[in-house]
């Protein structure tokens, strides 16, 4: 097998809003952005706990504890548990919710290291490789299930009225179960992961064209977010970059 290492960056800006409830975490092996809901401190504390968990996630792995696909989920389930605890502590809880949207490495026991994609809500990872941008999550909102009805377009729902209302997020409404999806460690590729304040401010071609010319994952991340602050940014913005790089072979 071929010898890969891993390079990553993030960046993130509260844009126009009063308040960042953005999260992120960029802890190998796992990476995740969190966009939070609810009034007063509610949002930004349950994207606080999500990464939170995700952030322990990640150390027990580096303590030698492997990451399977359903440790993942399972702890994702338990960040959903931990946003609804957190909650009941709250004097003013209502719609405390979040988002979270990642990779991480876990070890299948038949495949070995591969990528775990995950997401709940509309925070989006996306892929470039050789085909060019891939996007990877599928929004859990409102504006994605009209456009799967085949009711509206996907340039309608950029712009639709509704479209910051999410179907499915953890802490908030009926427990939400993550998307999985499994892919090879191939080296040459890069995965961004971002909040619906970049997305919404940024086309895909322009992300596909940054996030490629860019030097490194950090820059990428920081150009991503800057160019979306620059738009004018309505809401938080952020933006977490992933590289798999090939080694050199020692020979
Ligand atoms: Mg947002």
């Amino acid at each position: 097998m071929r010898e890969v290492a891993l390079a990553w960056g993030a960046a993130t800006d509260t844009g126009q809003r009063a308040e960042n409830q953005d999260s992120f975490l960029a802890r190998p092996p796992v990476f995740a952005v969190a966009d939070g809901m609810g009034g007063h401190a509610a949002g930004r504390q349950a994207s606080v706990v999500a990464v939170e968990r995700l952030a322990r996630t990640a150390d027990a792995v580096t303590d030698g504890t492997s990451l399977t696909v359903e440790g993942l989920r399972q702890e994702i389930r338990g960040a959903d548990d931990d946003i609804r605890r957190a909650a009941s502590t709250l004097g003013d809880a209502r719609g405390m919710g979040t988002t979270v949207a990642g990779v991480a490495l876990v070890e299948q026991p038949e495949h070995g290291a591969c990528w775990a994609v995950f997401h709940v809500g509309d925070s989006r990872v996306y892929l470039l490789g050789e085909e060019g941008l891939v996007q990877l999550s599928t929004d859990h909102s409102v504006v994605q299930e009209l456009v799967d009805m085949g009711m509206i377009s996907a340039a309608a729902a950029a712009v639709h009225p509704q479209r910051h209302l999410v179907t499915r997020a953890l802490g908030v409404g009926p427990q939400a179960e993550a998307d999985v999806l499994l892919l090879p460690v191939e080296p040459g590729r890069r995965f961004l992961v971002c909040s619906d304040g970049l997305t919404g401010e940024l086309e895909d071609g322009e992300i596909a064209r940054l996030l490629a010319d860019a030097e490194d994952p950090q820059a990428a991340a920081g150009t991503l977010v800057r160019t979306a602050v620059d738009r004018g940014a309505s809401d938080n913005v952020t933006a977490v970059v992933v590289e798999v790089r090939e080694l050199p072979s020692a020979e």
